[in-house]
């Protein structure tokens, strides 16, 4: 039976008086950021009409709608006719293979055993709908084999779908050397930036994709916008089929506060493009290193140039990382285990398992995502407050060779015992 996930305990009961957050959480969502809600209001409380609307008062909103679509366009350098607003990533990842399968009439996909479960569950539904669908293995440093990707493009290959940046490792896969394989073989391209605008210079047109996926939540615009890059000339059908919003390209009235809230943030994090790269690169930088340096057993996850300036994944031996994050938690620290959208279950995470991690350390690691507005204080209070933990959940661990009972038997043995117990339980779930 799947154990249950322990319940946290809020520390304060009260929305509004909050206890000070220190949060380490980026990948899975970010603040939206003060500029951002102050561009949406006026389109809650005053400009509420419908986009589609012929008259004046619909058609005013429709213009803003549109100015935002130009400020989303020139964060990744497309035209604004090659942009379509969707719900999240999610939808812009489904869609996009969705469009090319249908269109193109192949049957089969190519994505990485890595991506976003955005990817990783609807290649699984597809497969289920007599879809072949190849999952290519990473290495494990947890980038790909470009040989490998080359020879698995077959005739019937409609789409390769790659990620641009993992959201667990801050990997960053080559998608330029990708898209031109791709266009070699006259297969589509899509890849999965969620994770990267602010982080990364985005350019479609020097990346070479056909499709490219964003989420406004994750550059400090609200949940539940989405956007789906098409490049021009490339036949779409939509996988939202309605009223002719989108230009036809995705049916459902518009959001138009989050729209406008996405367009605003596109133009934000442009500004702190160069504050990401140096100063919160030199917040990871110093408390990977700190932390690599002075904890003993532990270790980075995934390769240390190609990745994200924001993103570190640390694995520590001998303890469960769901408890190192009930006691962050506890002090108001936020850091996760793995994706957002596999919170809740307890199976080590895919990206590490894939990565070659034994179960052990994959479920001993912990990512920490930092963002604009985190300081050096923040890096410093979690410097405090981790190796106590680390040390505390290590003296208790039965599988801790320097715990103090432990030479009474033979540890090692008790650990392949443990890793073979987690296999097995693993095994018999799928
Ligand atoms: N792709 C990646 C790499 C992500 O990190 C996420 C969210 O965590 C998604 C897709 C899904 O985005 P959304 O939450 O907007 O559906």
């Amino acid at each position: 039976m799947q154990p249950s996930r322990p319940v946290r305990k809020p520390r304060s009961k009260t929305f509004m008086n909050q206890p000070k957050t220190y949060y380490f959480d980026n990948n899975a969502t970010t603040r939206v950021a003060p500029e951002v809600v102050e561009a949406m209001v006026p389109f809650l409380s005053e400009f509420w009409g419908n986009p589609s609307s012929a008259y004046f008062f619909g058609n005013q909103v429709s213009n803003h709608v549109e100015k935002a679509r130009e400020e989303v366009a020139a964060l990744i350098n497309a035209d604004p006719k090659e942009v379509i607003f969707t719900s999240c990533g999610t939808e812009s990842n489904n869609s996009a293979i969705h469009s090319a399968i249908v269109t193109s009439g192949k049957r089969h996909v190519i994505t990485t055993a890595v991506e976003h479960s955005a990817n990783i569950n609807y290649g699984e539904y597809l497969r289920k709908q007599g879809y072949q669908v190849t999952f290519l293995p990473v290495e494990p440093d947890g980038s790909l084999d470009l040989h490998l990707l080359q020879q698995s493009i077959r005739p019937d290959t409609a789409i390769v779908s790659v990620m641009l940046a993992n959201n667990e490792t801050g990997v960053v896969f080559p998608i330029q050397e990708i898209a031109a394989f791709c266009r070699e073989k006259g297969v589509l391209c899509h890849t999965d930036a969620v994770q990267v605008p602010g982080k990364i210079k985005l350019d479609v047109k020097a990346l070479g994709v056909d499709f490219l996926s964003l989420s406004a939540h994750k550059l400090h615009a609200p949940k539940g916008i989405g956007m789906l890059y098409v490049k021009r000339r490339t036949k779409y059908q939509p996988l939202v089929i309605g009223g002719h919003q989108e230009r036809g390209k995705r049916g459902g009235t518009e959001n138009v506060a989050s729209i406008i809230g996405f367009g605003r943030a596109a133009r934000l994090v442009m500004d702190h493009l160069e504050d990401e790269n140096t100063r919160v690169r030199g917040l990871r930088d110093r408390l990977e290193k700190t932390v690599l340096s002075t904890i003993p057993n532990t270790y980075r996850n995934g390769g240390k140039e190609y990745r994200l300036p924001n993103t570190t994944n640390m694995a520590f031996e001998f303890v469960e990382a769901e408890a190192v994050l009930l006691l962050l938690d506890q002090l108001g620290i936020c850091a996760s285990s793995g994706s957002a959208c596999t919170t809740g279950s307890l199976d080590p995470s895919h990206v590490l398992t894939a990565m070659g991690l034994t179960p052990m350390r994959a479920r001993g690691s912990v990512r920490f995502s930092l963002g604009i507005y985190n300081t050096d204080e923040d890096v410093d209070y979690l410097l405090k407050h981790l190796p106590p933990i680390i040390q505390k959940l290590r003296s208790i661990s039965p599988l801790n060779p320097e715990h103090p009972d432990n030479d009474a038997y033979d540890i090692d043995a008790a650990r392949v015992k443990h890793e073979q117990d987690l296999a097995e339980a693993l095994s018999e779930k799928n």
